[in-house]
């Protein structure tokens, strides 16, 4: 499975247990947005059904083969993907849809694979209903479901299929990814490098996330916001007072969903401050640019950056708790004595 960046164990373990025979009919991969569950289960798809697989000294999947083509253009009638759909819920309607489905034999391939995402946001019913057909599914049927979370499914589905986690990926995984893979980005990385840094930061080591920050509409009010972020500290940390933090809060947004996103992002911005605190060489996670951080870091205490923090945690949770958008600026503002 050449083709996948990272989760290298995980798809290794993977082939191994294709080759081998033994892999589970149902199993649950876990992972945070954009580290690679989908790509996981479609190389799954493309090794169970590659006609490489008995040849020993090649890859699989191939990628090459007709079969493999075929699952990874997504043109399979065999591999069968439910999900929301943009829907909060993955209701019992789409997996009533599954129990029928499963009963009618592959097209082409010797076995259907159905790729459940969102999994943990199926309804109580929606998952009481999988799990009937996860018990006994026909012997040419498999499973995979996707989730961010796996706690939050049935301990008896649970019970039946393995959870897998998808690996954590290195910035400079994802970076040589999208370069190898989208020309926006080998473009981004040479005529702007500081905003391309930006945009791996952004995308917290995800590569889907990344790809899809690739598209300037997508990237510009996630930049924004994380400018807003650094205004925020450089002008908390450089002491001049409220004389230049009161016309940043006009840049808060009034709506509570975007409100709470800006906070936690400068909730990242106060925290890699504190790492570098700690030490000039801690991973961080807003910073692009660790000269920065450290120049922003050194302008003021431990103990400031501690009460910085605590004021921006308390500001998400009085936002969560619908105060007024107004107040609980200011408040975070007073709070971290910045007037
Ligand atoms: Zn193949």
């Amino acid at each position: 499975m050449g083709s996948i960046v990272g989760n290298e164990r995980l798809t290794q373990k993977l082939c191994l247990d294709i080759l081998a025979g033994r892999l589970a009919h149902a199993f649950i991969i876990e992972g945070k947005r954009g580290t690679g569950k989908h790509t996981l289960a479609l190389n799954t798809a493309a090794a169970l059904a590659c006609s490489a697989k008995d040849a020993t000294d090649s890859d699989v999947p191939c990628g090459t083969c007709p079969e493999c083509k075929k699952i990874f253009e997504g043109k399979s009638p065999d591999i069968i993907t439910v999900g929301c759909e943009g829907k909060t819920t993955l209701g019992v309607d789409a997996v009533r849809f599954l129990k029928e489905d499963v009963h009618t034999a592959p097209n082409d391939l010797d076995f259907k694979l159905y790729i459940i995402e969102d999994a943990d946001k199926m309804t109580v019913q929606a998952q009481n209903a999988l799990l009937l057909t996860l018990e006994e599914p026909p012997s040419f049927v498999r499973f995979i479901l996707l989730c961010e979370n796996a706690d939050l499914l049935l301990e008896t589905i649970r019970s039946r299929a393995p959870v897998l986690r998808t690996e954590p990926i290195s910035n400079a995984d994802v970076d040589e990814y999208i370069c190898k893979n989208d020309r926006r980005a080998a473009q981004m990385k040479l005529s702007s490098t500081q905003e391309y840094n930006e945009l791996l930061m952004a995308a917290k080591n995800g590569i889907g996330t990344a790809l899809e920050l690739l598209d300037p509409k997508t990237f510009a009010p996630i930049r924004e916001m994380r400018r807003l972020a650094e205004d925020v500290v450089d002008n908390a940390t450089d002491g001049s007072g409220a004389r230049r933090i009161f016309p940043l809060l006009s840049r808060f947004s009034q709506k509570r969903d975007v409100l709470a996103k800006q906070l936690a992002c400068l909730s990242e911005a106060v925290n890699d401050l504190i790492l570098i605190k700690k030490s000039d060489n801690a991973p961080l996670c807003f910073f692009a640019d660790r000269d920065r951080a450290i120049e922003l870091c050194d302008r003021c205490s431990m103990s400031f950056l501690y009460e910085l923090g605590k004021a921006v945690l308390k500001a998400i949770d009085n936002n969560a708790r619908n105060a007024n958008v107004r107040l609980t600026l200011i408040k975070l503002m007073s709070d971290a004595s910045l007037i």
